[in-house]
């Protein structure tokens, strides 16, 4: 049986949006975090003092599409789905973990939480031909190198990998 994961921040969870929001930055800076896949060192000890930040984080505009398709391989497939999340890489808000797991409560309560923990422990999690949704570029491109198929999220333009996702249901 293989499984689907779903990333959350940048993914379900608008973590970029409310980041840009919070500082006070421009869409040019929320784009450059996209890209990089974080925001700059000085920026995230802002973010850090927001202890439920991610508690608190609104849904992407697209999330509820990709939980849909997603639902498609575990219901129509009887595929196994879970998030697969990351804590901060120095770990440094505590509150995180139970966060993730209280917004997953709110929003999509009939999927679990995995941790990578980190970012870069996401690979660890493929077995060969298992699927990861994300929007960080290392990520994709380490799962794809475990054997796992990728499909990177790029909030600019989510259709993109809403199309390919479908079309990947529509080959299992
Ligand atoms: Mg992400």
């Amino acid at each position: 049986m293989n499984t689907i994961y779903i990333d959350m921040d940048g993914v379900v969870a608008d973590f970029n949006r409310a980041a840009r929001e919070y500082l006070n930055k421009r869409y040019a800076d929320q784009a450059r975090a996209e890209q990089q896949g974080r925001w700059p060192e000085h920026e995230w000890g802002k973010i850090r003092e927001l202890p439920h930040f991610y508690r608190d984080l609104p849904k992407t505009h697209f999330a509820d599409r990709i939980i849909e398709l997603a639902r498609g391989f575990r219901d129509k497939k009887g595929w196994q789905l879970y998030m697969l999340t990351a804590i901060p890489k120095n770990n440094d808000m505590p509150h995180c973990f139970h966060d993730k797991i209280d917004w997953m409560q709110e929003y999509y309560p009939d999927i679990r939480v995995h941790f990578g923990p980190y970012s870069h422990d996401k690979q660890h999690h493929c077995r060969p031909g298992d699927i990861l949704v994300d929007d960080r570029e290392s990520n994709t491109n380490e799962w794809r190198a475990a054997g796992g198929i990728a499909v990177r999220v790029l909030a600019s333009e989510p259709e993109r990998a809403l199309a390919e996702l479908e079309a990947l249901l529509l080959k299992q």
